[in-house]
């Protein structure tokens, strides 16, 4: 992952803005770039743009919407700052949560009035740590749906999107500016591209184990659950350019995985009323603080497992999730009309198992905190037929990397904006502090699009203005 001199040549060929990455950052910065006239090309690893999004629920939290205005449902960019600043212990960026908050609810209006996005709301159940009901999702609630009607947009747009062309380097002028990139072709020829601005849309460094030990050791041996391809192209570059790097350690993890059937569970089966046991049959956490952080503590469980009990009405929530949907067809998804029958399947101590169903019901009845700190308040008893999972934790992806400021520029160690670069998504620093439970459910898709449509309109802003100099702010 070099950083080069500007070929002496020069470039063959130039296009205004470079984007790396066809994930949700990219082909959102590819979309309102070229909205905003400028010409844009976008280099993608893969043989069709997937990333992380692909793998995601896709579902993007959103405030202020006509969505949730027509659910009855108020809510405003403050109070969605407060929640991202709340749950990350406002250790974040908080110019940046005020950003995202602010431009989340046009953004996911955007893509739903531009581009024919059939967002609904996820209306039936509390995202922890969300003080409303705010996460926007397609009709699969699958991200590979939303980064297929991305790509459809994209083309539609007449955007050139280079598959199969993972950038190899960057060309850097003496002082900084960015003038190219080269990216390798299939049969593993190099080519170059000269641009006047770059985007780095190419998410963090869960397909790095090096950097993830480096960065994040608590979770080195875990399953990484996000894309392979998602290297920390973006944080090597950056560094060599002298940029700033924040919140390494930031990650988010998922509590939630079937096991071993490496599905996605959503944390519904959790917030509604359902709750987590070991191998022992007990409780180990206050599972309602959220996913992320509770993928340590299930792999800190004996053989590094946890089992999600749940119930059939629960089960009806979550399966509106293809992953939820594809777990029960692959088994996953044990069903018991007795509490002895379900310990019996899952190979958990009975005793153990019918003493934790008692007590989590009886904190139900008792509406107070229970030894854990978890309020079960208002939450019906589970019902028959009981379900279960077995699950473990995961790593999904990074949620450090390069600082940047409100139009999407990477900012060097001294706060400065470098001349033309600009990140968005995973490439760019979360707004979740340093630890994985400042993560709010989100927050990655949240910073994708939003900081992606803005990076897009800030870099087509400069290159129009014909200087590196950018007062644009997006709106
Ligand atoms: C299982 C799972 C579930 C999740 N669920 C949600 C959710 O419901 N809501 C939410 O907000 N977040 C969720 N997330 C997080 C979310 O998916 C990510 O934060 C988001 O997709 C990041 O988007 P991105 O565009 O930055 O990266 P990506 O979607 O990963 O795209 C990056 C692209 O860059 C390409 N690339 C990398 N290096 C290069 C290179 N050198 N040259 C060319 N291309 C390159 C990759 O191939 C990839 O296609 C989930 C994550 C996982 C793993």
């Amino acid at each position: 992952m070099s950083v080069k001199p500007a070929p002496a040549e020069g470039f063959a060929t130039s296009v205004p803005v470079v984007i790396v990455g066809a994930g949700a950052a990219g082909l959102c910065a590819a979309l309102a770039a070229c909205e905003a006239g400028t010409e844009v090309i976008v280099f993608e690893r893969d043989p069709l743009p997937r990333g992380s999004t692909a793998l995601s629920a896709g579902l993007i939290p959103a405030a202020g919407t006509r969505f949730q205005r027509v659910l009855g449902i108020s809510d405003s960019a403050d109070q969605f700052a407060a929640d991202i600043r709340r749950k990350g212990d406002d250790e974040g960026n908080a110019a940046i949560a005020e950003l995202v908050a602010r431009e989340s609810g046009s953004t996911v209006e955007w893509l739903a009035d531009r581009y024919g996005f059939p967002f609904s709301l996820v209306h039936d159940f509390n995202y922890p740590g969300h003080s409303t009901r705010r996460m926007h999702g397609l009709p699969s609630r699958s991200g590979t749906e939303l980064v297929d009607r991305l790509h459809r947009a994209a083309e539609q747009a007449a955007i050139t999107i280079v598959c199969n062309a993972p950038v190899s380097g960057i060309f850097c002028k003496a002082e900084g500016t960015v003038c190219g990139v080269e990216f390798t072709r299939p049969d593993g020829s190099r080519d170059h591209v000269g641009c006047e601005a770059l985007v780095l849309a190419c998410n963090g460094y869960g397909g790095a184990p090096d950097l993830v030990a480096k960065y994040i050791p608590e979770m080195h041996d875990a399953h990484y659950f996000g894309h392979p391809g998602n290297r920390g192209d973006a944080v090597l570059w950056g560094q060599a350019l002298g940029a700033k790097l924040l919140n390494m350690s930031s990650y988010q993890g998922h509590g939630s995985v079937a096991h071993p059937h490496a599905i996605l569970i959503t944390w519904a089966v959790i917030m509604e009323g359902g709750f987590q046991v070991n191998a022992l049959g007990r409780r180990f956490s206050n599972e309602s603080l959220g996913y992320s952080e509770q993928a340590a503590l299930v792999l800190a469980q004996p053989e590094g497992i946890a089992f999600d009990i749940f119930d059939e009405r629960i089960a009806a929530i979550a399966r509106q999730f293809e992953d939820f949907r594809q777990a029960e067809a692959a088994g996953a998804v044990i069903a018991a009309e007795r509490i002895e029958e379900l310990a019996e399947r899952l190979k958990l101590p009975q005793e153990a198992l019918t003493e934790t169903f008692k007590q989590v019901e009886s904190a139900k009845d008792a509406g107070v905190a229970d030894p854990f700190g978890r309020s079960f308040a208002g939450q019906a008893h589970l019902s028959l037929p009981y379900k279960a999972i077995r699950v473990t934790g995961a790593l999904f992806h990074t949620q450090g990397g390069l600082a940047v400021d409100v139009n999407g520029r990477v900012l060097n160690e001294q706060g400065a904006p470098l001349p033309n670069l600009f990140a968005a998504g995973g490439a760019a620093a979360g707004v979740s502090g340093s630890l994985a439970s400042g993560y709010l459910s989100g927050n990655g898709l949240l910073t994708a699009t939003v900081l992606g449509r803005i990076s897009g309109i800030s870099a087509a802003a400069m290159v129009k203005s014909g200087e590196h100099k950018l007062t644009v702010r997006a709106h």
